[in-house]
């Protein structure tokens, strides 16, 4: 593997979006510290997020798509050479997990759809219903016109080990009432999510689209490896968005970048964003760092 830290010990750390990954950071940081992998640990925080019934964004729980069925995207990284994906799964909920199994198990980066969950099943992972009776109802009133799209966060996650392996993941249910078939940023390596352990990591949640057509992870990584600190990454990302697509005020992008070393840059175009940091401190949720419009209204949870 990769040692991060030539001259310390490295500091056991996970950063990941939104308050929604707090109940997974507060479970997943005392086995880190005890010496558990870092992909054993954004796995866990992923895994915990996605079997919450009351998250709307991610796994069980999450809101469909227009015609009314729940899709589940994922990705897990550890390096541009250790990765693996998955999405459009309609019929298993640990995404996560099957994202890792596609890097562990096969020659192959991303599955997708029918495929993916035929993955699953030959694994022996269980099938679920993945339209939760609140997402339901929710869609309902949105088809019949009495609800207007609540935002959509995506868990994403970065962690460091003892061992100064740093690895991330990233799992959503997408936009909701998204198109059918449409699938976002989060998947995508370099997209939602980015590691390469001579520099650092980056995740993205929001928009999507907003992401894509600048590699808004893979951007962030870049910049560091030319000299960025994790926050001008983090502010360049942003900027660069702003340039290319003049986002309209309700269009929210949030980005976390962790350097190999543990500095953390956190930003967001609307307020509302959060990160949740957990270490031997312990977990704690604070804004993020920078806000590109903090004259808009706040685009949160
Ligand atoms: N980025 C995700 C997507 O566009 C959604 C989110 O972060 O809420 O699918």
């Amino acid at each position: 593997m990769w040692p991060i830290l030539d001259s310390q010990e490295p500091m056991p750390i996970i950063a990941a979006t939104w308050s929604l990954a707090t109940g997974g950071c507060q479970g997943a940081i005392a086995p880190l510290i005890a010496g558990g992998s870092a992909l054993d640990a954004v796995c866990a925080v992923a895994r915990a997020t996605e079997r919450d019934p009351t998250v709307d964004s991610v796994g069980l729980g999450g809101l469909p798509d227009a015609t009314g069925h729940v899709t589940l995207d994922a990705c897990v990284m550890v390096s541009p050479a250790k990765c693996g994906a998955v999405c459009a799964v309609a019929k298993h909920l640990d995404v996560t997990d099957l994202a890792r199994m596609v890097m562990e198990r096969t020659r192959h980066v991303m599955l997708a759809g029918k495929g993916a969950d035929d993955f699953a099943r030959a694994l022996g992972m269980r099938e679920s219903n993945l339209l939760a009776p609140a997402a339901r109802a929710a869609w309902e009133r949105w088809r019949t016109g009495g609800e207007t799209p609540p935002s959509h966060d995506t868990v994403g996650v970065l962690a460091i080990d003892s061992a100064g392996v740093m690895a991330g993941a990233c799992s959503t249910s997408g936009m909701a009432y998204k198109l059918a078939g449409r699938v976002g940023d989060s998947p995508i390596p370099g997209h939602g999510l980015y590691v390469d352990p001579e520099v650092g990591g980056a995740v993205a949640t929001g928009n999507g689209e907003l992401v894509m057509g600048v590699c808004g992870t893979f951007l962030a990584v870049e910049l560091m490896r030319r000299g960025s600190t994790p926050q001008e990454a983090v502010r360049e990302v942003l900027e660069r968005i702003e340039r290319t697509y003049s986002p309209e005020p309700h269009q929210q992008v949030g980005v976390i970048v962790l350097s190999r070393d543990g500095r953390i840059g956190s930003g967001a175009l609307r307020g509302g964003f959060e990160v949740v940091v957990a270490d031997e401190q312990g977990v704690r949720l604070t804004p993020a760092a920078m806000v590109t419009h903090p004259d808009t209204p706040e685009v949160k949870r």
